[in-house]
C-alpha cells in the first residue's frame, strides 16, 4: 500500500546491455552510479559477459544470468561477445544470438517486473514489453549526443550521396566531412532510432558541457525527446586495481605498466588503442609501427591477439612490423597483445596523446584524463565523433581517415599510410609547437570539466539525481493509481 514516504523507496532497475564490450562496459558502469545511490540493480546478460562483473557485485548490483543459446547459433561455448569474434560470419551469430534472448528475458521480466527498464537499443523489442507492463523504459545507444544528432541529420537528409566534402545539414557549427557511413547501416540504425524515440528518455554516456548545451537543445528541439547525461561512466571507478580490472582480465599486470609507464617523464608517451572491435590487417598494422617509429616517440600500443597464433613465428611478425622493431624500440616502446588496462593507462601523467579509432567509450575516456586525441575513425559513428573532437571543442588532430567501413574487420581498401601517421604525432607530440600546447590546455580543461560533472554538484550528478526522482514519481503515481 502507497505510504507517505514511497519516494524514499530505492527504485528497482533492470539494465540490459548489448553483447559487446563498448556497449557493455559503459552501460554497467552506468547502472553503479545508481546502486551507488541505493538503488537495487540487476544487470540481464549471459554467463561469459556477467564474469567481468564479478568484482562489482553487492546488495544493490546484482547479475542475473539468462543461457547464451550456442548451440542454436553453433558458436562455441564461452564465445558470447561481438569483441571475441573477427570477422561477419561469427557477428552475424551473436547477433542472432541476441534476438534468440527475447523470450527467456521477457519471461523474466514479466514474472518480477522491475520500476524501470534500461535497453541497449539494439534490443527494440523491449519497447514492447516496457509498454505491456507499464513500465518506463530509458534507452542507451551508447553514442554521443552530437552523433545521434548527426544522424538524425543525415536521416533526414537522405539525398546526401557521398560527396567529397558534406556539411551536416541544420547543426549547430558547420561540420564538415568527407566520409559517409555505409547505407545499410544506415538504415538499420534508423529502424532501431524509430523505437528509441518512443522510450521514456535516452542515457548518454557524457557530460552536458562536452555535447554541449547548444547540441542538447538542438536535439529536445528536433525530437521533443529527452536526453539524460549521466557520464563519463568510467569515472565510477576510483581505485586503480578497479581501473586496471575494468572490462576483460587484462593480459599485462597493472604493475608492469604502472612502473614503465612511471619511469617516463610527463606527455612523452603515445598511446595507441583501436577498441574492441577494430582488427587491421597487417599492412595496415605495418604503417603504424613505420609512422610511429619515424616519429621518434615513445608509445604503448595495443594490437588485438590473433586468435589461434599464439606462437607467432618470426616470419608472420614481419608482415606487420618492420624487422627489428621491437630490439630498437626496447627502451622506448611497449606492444600489448590482447587486452590493455586502457583507463589506468590513460590516467597516467606520462601519456600525451591517444591514437584512438574515436569509439564512444575511448573518446571520453581520453577525455576525462585530460589527453588529447589523434584521431582515426573506423566505423559506427566514429567519425562524428572525430569532428566534436578535433572541429567543435578542439582537442585533438586528425590523421586522415577517410573509409568509413562496415564493421572493424572489413577489408579496407585504403591505408591510412606511414606518413600520415608521423605527421599526426608529430603535431601532437613535438616540443615547442603552440598549436599543441593550445590543444593540450584545452584537453585539460575538458578533463577537469568531466571529473566535475560527476561530483556532488556537477551536471551529471544533478541528472542522476533528477532521473531518480522522475523514476520515483512514475512509480509512486502509479502504485497510488492502483
Ligand atoms: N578497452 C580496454 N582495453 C583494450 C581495448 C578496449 O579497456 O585493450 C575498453 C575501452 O577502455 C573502452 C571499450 O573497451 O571502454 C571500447 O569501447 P569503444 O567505444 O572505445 O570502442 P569499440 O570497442 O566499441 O569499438
Amino acid at each position: 500500500m502507497a505510504g507517505p514516504h514511497l519516494e524514499e523507496q530505492p527504485l528497482k532497475i533492470y539494465f540490459i546491455p548489448y553483447l559487446a564490450f563498448g556497449h557493455m562496459i559503459p552501460l554497467c558502469d552506468i547502472a553503479r552510479f545508481f546502486s551507488s545511490r541505493g538503488n537495487h540493480v540487476t544487470i540481464i546478460t549471459t554467463p561469459a559477459n556477467a564474469q567481468i562483473l564479478n568484482p562489482f557485485i553487492s546488495n544493490h548490483f546484482q547479475v542475473h544470468n539468462i543461457q547464451f543459446p550456442s548451440q542454436e547459433v553453433d558458436l562455441p561455448d564461452g564465445v558470447e561477445n561481438l569483441s571475441n569474434v573477427t570477422d561477419f560470419t561469427h557477428s552475424a551469430k551473436i547477433y542472432q544470438a541476441a534476438t534468440l534472448l527475447k523470450g527467456p528475458m521477457e519471461q523474466f521480466v514479466e514474472q518480477n517486473p522491475p520500476d524501470c527498464i534500461v535497453a541497449d537499443f539494439i534490443y527494440a523489442w523491449m519497447d514492447d514489453l516496457a509498454s505491456k507492463l507499464h513500465i518506463p523504459r530509458l534507452a542507451f545507444n551508447g553514442f554521443s549526443l552530437f552523433a545521434v544528432c548527426a544522424f538524425d541529420s543525415l536521416y533526414a537528409n537522405p539525398s546526401i550521396d557521398a560527396p567529397d566534402d558534406y556539411a551536416i545539414q541544420g547543426f549547430p557549427h558547420r561540420i564538415t566531412l568527407k566520409a559517409t557511413p555505409p547505407k545499410d547501416i544506415l538504415g538499420f540504425l534508423e529502424q532501431l532510432r524509430k523505437t528509441e524515440l518512443k522510450s521514456h528518455g535516452l542515457i548518454v554516456n557524457n557530460f552536458a558541457e562536452l555535447d554541449g548545451e547548444e547540441y542538447i537543445k538542438h536535439y529536445e528541439k528536433t525530437t521533443g525527446h529527452k536526453a539524460w547525461h549521466l557520464g563519463p561512466a568510467s569515472l565510477i571507478h576510483t581505485t586503480e586495481k578497479e581501473k586496471a580490472e575494468r572490462g576483460q582480465k587484462s593480459v599485462v599486470s597493472m604493475h608492469k605498466c604502472l612502473s614503465w609507464l612511471d619511469s617516463k617523464q610527463p606527455n612523452s608517451v603515445l598511446y595507441i588503442c583501436f577498441g574492441s572491435l577494430c582488427h587491421f590487417p597487417d599492412n595496415q598494422l605495418l604503417e603504424i609501427a613505420c609512422g610511429v617509429e619515424a616519429s621518434g616517440h615513445q608509445f604503448i600500443w595495443v594490437v588485438p591477439e590473433k586468435k589461434g597464433k599464439e606462437d607467432e613465428s618470426d616470419e608472420e611478425k614481419e608482415k606487420w612490423l618492420p624487422k627489428g622493431f621491437e630490439e630498437r624500440n626496447k627502451m622506448k616502446g611497449m606492444i600489448i597483445r590482447g587486452w590493455a588496462p586502457q583507463v589506468l593507462i590513460l590516467g597516467e601523467p606520462a601519456i600525451g596523446a591517444f591514437l584512438t579509432h574515436c569509439g564512444w567509450n575511448s573518446t571520453v575516456e581520453a577525455v576525462s584524463a585530460g589527453v588529447p586525441m589523434i584521431t582515426w575513425p573506423v566505423h559506427g559513428e566514429q567519425f562524428f565523433n572525430e569532428k566534436l573532437i578535433t572541429q567543435v571543442r578542439k582537442i585533438g588532430v586528425e590523421v586522415g581517415a577517410r573509409e568509413w567501413k562496415r564493421f572493424g574487420f572489413t577489408k579496407m581498401d585504403n591505408l591510412v599510410g606511414r606518413d600520415l601517421i608521423e605527421k599526426a604525432v608529430r603535431r601532437l607530440m613535438d616540443a615547442g609547437s603552440e598549436e599543441a600546447e593550445e590543444i593540450r590546455r584545452c584537453a585539460q580543461k575538458f578533463g577537469q570539466k568531466a571529473r566535475q560533472a560527476v561530483q556532488q554538484g556537477g551536471s551529471s550528478h544533478n541528472n542522476l539525481t533528477a532521473l531518480i526522482d522522475d523514476l520515483k514519481r512514475l512509480r509512486d503515481s502509479k502504485s497510488l493509481d492502483s
